[in-house]
């Protein structure tokens, strides 16, 4: 298990974090596997305490009246997602139908990022670029040091952010750009 860095005295993220507000003092309990990250804290408004485990490509957020509370509700749903035969649908339980490729469990209402295809519209990109796209173009192309910190923060999204920035070149060369935000 890894702790997120604002929890972790000395990082400039817990820095910050202290600046915002005190950091609610806590180890976590349960048997995080490895490869999991985990933070908590007490929500804004309402202050429902919470606790929030991200492993690769799921994440799981557990509410109580104590953080500890919400770590083994946290910890419970994990467990549960081990061992359910899961019966994935793009349909979030009680909620909406997402068509990004996200996944829910129908059974044990586990969560997946990339369960399927991304259900596309066509011709969706056949428009001039927006106001923030192209800004967003001119960012990826040319501000070389903001592309170095992104991939050595987020090596797993590169590979994402080079095709997006394919894709927008494409369409300024293709369609041009308008003045709309
Ligand atoms: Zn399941």
């Amino acid at each position: 298990m890894r702790i997120a860095p604002h929890h972790v005295p000395g990082t400039a993220e817990h820095r910050l974090s202290e600046m915002l507000r005190p950091d609610p003092t806590y180890k976590p309990h349960r048997p995080w596997p490895a490869e999991c990250t985990v933070q908590w804290g007490h929500g804004i408004a309402p202050a429902t305490p919470f606790f929030e485990a991200f492993l690769p490509g799921t994440f799981i957020r557990g509410e109580g009246r104590t953080i500890a509370e919400a770590e083994d509700r946290a910890f419970d749903q994990y467990a549960g997602e081990q061992t359910c035969r899961h019966l994935w649908g793009r349909q979030r339980p009680g909620r909406d139908l997402y068509l990004n490729g996200a996944g829910w469990c129908r059974r044990c209402s586990a969560f997946r990022s990339e369960m399927f295809r991304p259900v596309v519209t066509l011709g969706a990109h056949r428009r001039p670029l927006r106001r923030m796209e192209v800004y967003h173009l001119d960012s990826m192309e040319n501000d070389h040091e903001m592309n170095e910190r992104m991939n050595a923060r987020y090596p797993e999204r590169r590979k994402d952010r080079e095709r997006l920035a394919k894709l927008l070149r494409i369409r300024m060369n293709l369609y041009g750009s308008t003045d709309e935000d």
